[in-house]
């Protein structure tokens, strides 16, 4: 097993940070790291003018070293504790060059689990991740606004580096975090084991990081492995997979069908909210204002992580009620001649995008295709046969999921051949549609090959809409 290090005195260490990346961990680990008096190396692939904007945010606590546009091992070699990207494979040469050095090996949620000292809520799953850490943030917020002095906080993979402000969590605050599968890969080396556990869904992912199912699922099962009785794990009943996963910690269940079980369930509009003590019904489905029924999932998850540490329905109602879609996942982005667009950037799994075309009674104008993570379109292309009446194919996996799609025995949805680039498929798109339709963006696939992330996709998406309501506005 790779080793973390062992060493609370971080001054004069020669650190390496590998891998600044744009979602705020790499900063949040120098951030961290320079205020404690280590001597800190920064080295990214990516040469300085992509770095600008991160590095603009180092300027008040600048890295000793910038070792930019590539690698080299002898820094590696050199480095008294190296701090990983989270996306970087653990296998690379670079890494190795490390171990075999005896460099111990971190990562900015590592550190960040080293020194919190608070009571950490944790989402994980497949899908459906940012939302219900948001969701469960939203309600954590309005718990803890009862109880002066104490606070709750977000951090994790949905963006936010809380490493730099762990000093000022205090034990009575609350953490929400969530977690992916590669920081649980990380996380498992320090037998992390959060208060509450949250699994969302399972389904694979990431193939071209993980070598093979069994150890993405593994992953995230670390997120239960060290739980403890009184611990609580909260685990999607719906889902064949995770739903047999093995448990030490309180179990609470969530889904749409209700079980019976202790947890929280969905019947008749309601959130049954079952523990041992007592049943109640909360009109979910009157409080919730997303489309979809993953979102009603994904709010039972919510519920039953924040009941267990004490939410009532009146924080629930009010977090839930004025709970606002997070951008990129499945956001209305405005309505053109008839037709409303939206924004799912986010779906970069098959499965967010067979939820976003559950989501509408419209008939739908779907953009779909993108970076090839090895996994299998067949069942997302199924559905796009089904559900959408055209089909825009764009990326990577155009071809691909052109051909499934064409081949599927039921079918009334009209494929484009593969798009030379965004704006064509946006105008294909545009032109298969009508008034009435919903012209909607979820990919099913990463965003890699055309852009820089699903943010830059889902911005480029909604300036062309802008652009088209101008156009009609002449
Ligand atoms: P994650 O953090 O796991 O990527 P998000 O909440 O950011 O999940 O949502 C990403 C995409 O997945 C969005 O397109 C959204 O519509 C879809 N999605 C959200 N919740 C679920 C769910 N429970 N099951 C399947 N897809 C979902």
């Amino acid at each position: 097993m790779i080793p973390d290090h062992d060493f609370d005195d971080y001054r004069n260490r020669r650190v390496l940070v590998m891998g600044l990346g744009s979602f705020g961990g790499g900063i949040g680990a120098v951030k961290f790291l320079v205020a404690r008096g280590a001597i800190v190396t920064v080295t990214d692939l990516r040469p300085v003018e992509k770095l600008a904007d991160s590095l603009a945010e180092l300027r008040e606590t600048p890295p000793a070293r910038l070792v930019l546009g590539g690698h080299q091992k002898s820094d590696f070699r050199a480095a008294e504790l190296v701090v990983v990207n989270p996306a970087v494979k653990r296998d690379c040469p670079y890494l190795n060059a490390a171990i075999d050095a005896g460099v111990p090996i971190t990562s900015e949620m590592n550190l960040f689990w080293k020194w919190n000292r608070a009571p950490v809520i944790a989402v994980t799953g497949s899908n459906g991740k940012s939302t219900t850490t948001a969701m469960t943030y939203a309600i954590v917020e309005r718990l803890v606004q009862r109880q002066p002095g104490r606070r709750a906080w977000l951090g994790g993979n949905i963006g936010t580096s809380l490493l730099p402000q762990v000093d000022q969590i205090q034990s009575h605050d609350l953490v929400v975090l969530e977690l992916s599968s590669f920081q649980l890969v990380d996380l498992d080396r320090l037998q992390a084991s959060p208060h509450v556990a949250v699994v969302t869904n399972f389904a694979p992912n990431h193939l071209d990081w993980h070598p093979h199912l069994e150890h993405y699922r593994e992953a995230k099962q670390a997120l239960l492995r060290w739980q403890i009785a009184g611990d609580v794990a909260v685990l999607n009943d719906d889902d064949d997979d995770v739903r047999c996963w093995p448990v030490k910690a309180d179990r609470l269940g969530f889904g749409l069908q209700d079980t019976g079980g202790l947890g929280v369930f969905y019947a008749n509009g309601d959130a049954v909210v079952r523990r041992k003590t007592d049943e109640q019904r909360w009109p979910l489905r009157d409080w919730l204002k997303l489309p979809g029924r993953h979102n009603i999932a994904n709010a039972l998850a919510a519920l039953a992580a924040t009941v267990s540490v004490g939410a009532d329905a009146a924080c629930v109602q009010a977090a839930i009620e004025n709970y606002q879609p997070l951008p990129h996942r499945l956001q209305f982005v405005g309505e053109v001649a008839g037709r409303r667009f939206y924004n799912d950037s986010l779906a970069t799994t098959p499965e967010s995008t067979e939820v976003a075309l559950a989501a509408f009674e419209a008939p739908i104008v779907l953009l779909a295709g993108g970076y090839d993570k090895h996994v299998d379109l067949g069942r997302m292309a199924n559905q796009i046969a089904l559900k959408a009446k055209a089909v825009s194919l764009m990326g990577q996996t155009a071809a691909a999921l052109r051909e499934l799609i064409t081949t599927c025995d039921q079918q009334t949805c009209e494929a484009s051949q593969p798009q030379p680039s965004f704006t064509a498929a946006f105008e294909w798109a545009l032109a298969h549609s009508a008034a009435g339709d919903v012209v909607l963006l979820s990919p099913g696939c990463a965003s890699y090959d055309w852009f820089r992330n699903f943010a830059d996709r889902g911005q480029q998406f909604t300036e062309l809409v802008l652009r088209q309501r101008e156009a009609s506005q002449k």
